[in-house]
């Protein structure tokens, strides 16, 4: 079912609110031209996005650490849709290791995100993609790393262009939210 695209009902229905469910949906932030469309569609196992313009979720079935787990990535922010925003298991915040502007905008939405889910334990995290720009880097690894330290989320470096990192990303996912629902808040 690679590059399955699903309905909204499918990110609103019920299923996967529970901690024994196994529908994870992941919901990707950060600012436009960052690489969220690109990530979500390798996940997709989309080819060549020029193909399926407008798709923007995508549902597919990962084995991480031996166990099946059903993931549904949404690429598509509306800041005014909370209920949208209120449902994701998962956060992953995006921005471009070659513009610090959208490291400042990640700063916002992890700000934002705590706000909004006061009361959860949510994972999130701070995804420094474009990691293949060696020569226009403007943000280190050591600040990237240093900013999710802050923000009590987990970083990691990606490049959609070269494919670097992007499985690793997900399944890291996977595993953060998995930690979370196998230890339940009392
Ligand atoms: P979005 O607006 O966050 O969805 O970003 P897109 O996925 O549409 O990507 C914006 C632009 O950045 C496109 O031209 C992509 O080809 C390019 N891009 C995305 N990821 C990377 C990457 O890892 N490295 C490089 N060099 N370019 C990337
Ligand atoms: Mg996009």
């Amino acid at each position: 079912q690679l590059g399955d695209t699903v309905h909204w009902d499918r990110w609103l229905c019920d299923e996967g609110n529970s901690y024994k469910d196994f529908l994870y949906r992941v919901l990707l932030l950060g600012d436009h031209g960052v690489g969220k469309s690109s990530l979500a569609g390798i996940f997709g196992g989309v080819s060549n996005r020029e193909e399926s313009p407008g798709v923007d979720h995508y549902e597919r079935t990962l084995t991480v650490d031996g166990e099946e787990t059903t993931l549904v990535v949404m690429d598509t922010w509306e800041p005014d849709k909370l209920d949208v925003m209120k449902k994701a298991s998962a956060y992953l915040i995006v921005y471009s290791i070659t513009d610090r502007s959208s490291f400042e905008s990640a700063s916002e939405l992890r700000i934002r995100l705590r706000r909004l889910r006061q009361a959860d334990d949510i994972p999130i995290i701070l995804v420094g993609n474009k990691s293949d720009l060696v020569r226009s880097r403007d943000i280190s690894i050591e600040e990237g790393r240093a900013c999710a330290v802050m923000f009590d989320c987990k970083f990691i470096e990606t490049s959609a262009c070269l494919h670097h990192q992007v499985g690793e990303l997900f399944q890291g996912v996977v595993r953060q939210i998995r930690l979370r629902r196998r230890h339940p808040p009392p």
